[in-house]
């Protein structure tokens, strides 16, 4: 039997395990996925322990995503954004498939990743989607609530720029996507963009995936935008540790019906 599986604090209540053993129950895998919660003093041990048992495959998440570069042996992408979320335990290497995510998201919804994208948030998700879509190709206009976390992403982006939140209406109004990755809209009905910097010509990306609806998915409907939750975000990002760990196509809709199935 081979086990995958996620190393975060908490973990509890992550969708990772039913995602990823929908896809092996579709394919006839004899696989389990597991979660793991180590403290934060013994997660270097853990992660050489997950190698010493024959892991095959690690998801990381919250607190452990920078954590784990010094372990691993980050791929590009991830050495630039300077997180890991995947690693691939025999060789060790480590991806950030986020990045991944947010392109098939998008690519799913049939969006063309060309012009100018704003991304608002410089956290992980924020970092993760900017390299993504420059490495796309788009310009990328990073706005946040600290403009210095801003500036610092910009510097290391190409073809970026750094903005305060309240740039937002203007740098909309030529934009063709936008990725909310800030976690505005999760506690409360709230959304990070004004409702009237919203246009029919925007794809809209909002990482928050609880809930599936947002305030901002909402607003952007109503000005006849595309919207994509955030649960297609986590769902190519599974799919792409899949591929990773593999080598095999991932079932995507049986991973995604059994995403939805929970949220
Ligand atoms: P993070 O590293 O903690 O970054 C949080 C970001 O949100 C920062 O840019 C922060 O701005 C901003 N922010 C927080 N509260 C704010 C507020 N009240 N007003 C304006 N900005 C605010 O978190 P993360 O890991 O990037 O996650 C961000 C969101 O993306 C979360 O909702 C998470 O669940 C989601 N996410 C989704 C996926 C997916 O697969 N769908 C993957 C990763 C993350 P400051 O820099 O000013 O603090």
């Amino acid at each position: 039997m081979q086990v995958f599986g996620l190393l975060g604090n908490p973990v509890g209540h992550s969708l990772s395990p039913p995602m990823h053993e929908a896809a092996y129950d579709e394919l006839g895998m004899d696989a389990r996925y597991v979660t793991f919660e180590p403290a934060p003093d013994d997660f270097a041990d853990a992660v050489e322990g997950a190698r010493a048992l024959g892991i095959a495959g690690l998801n990381v998440t919250i607190p452990f995503k920078r954590d784990v570069l010094a372990l691993v042996d980050p791929d590009p992408l991830a050495d630039r954004i300077g997180a890991v979320n995947t690693v691939d335990v025999p060789t060790m290497t480590g991806y950030n498939t986020d990045a991944v995510g947010v392109v098939r998201a998008f690519r799913h919804h049939d969006v063309a990743l060309t012009g100018t994208a704003v991304v608002v948030g410089a956290g992980g998700a924020g970092r993760a989607a900017a390299f993504a879509l420059a490495d796309e190709g788009m310009r990328v206009a990073i706005a946040n609530r600290t403009v210095d976390r801003a500036e610092a992403l910009a510097a290391d982006v190409p073809n970026a720029s750094a903005h305060p939140l309240s740039a937002l209406g203007d740098l909309l109004a030529d934009a063709d996507v936008l990725v909310n990755a800030t976690s505005v809209g999760m506690e409360d009905d709230e959304s990070p963009v004004p409702a009237a910097a919203l246009h029919a010509d925007l794809a809209v990306l909002d990482a928050v995936y609880t809930p599936l609806e947002t305030r901002l998915l909402r607003e952007a409907a109503a000005a006849g935008a595309t919207t994509i939750d955030g649960a297609w975000m986590l769902l190519y990002q599974g799919v792409a540790a899949f591929e990773r760990w593999t080598g095999r196509d991932a079932p995507v809709d049986s991973m995604n019906a059994a995403l939805r199935a929970r949220l």
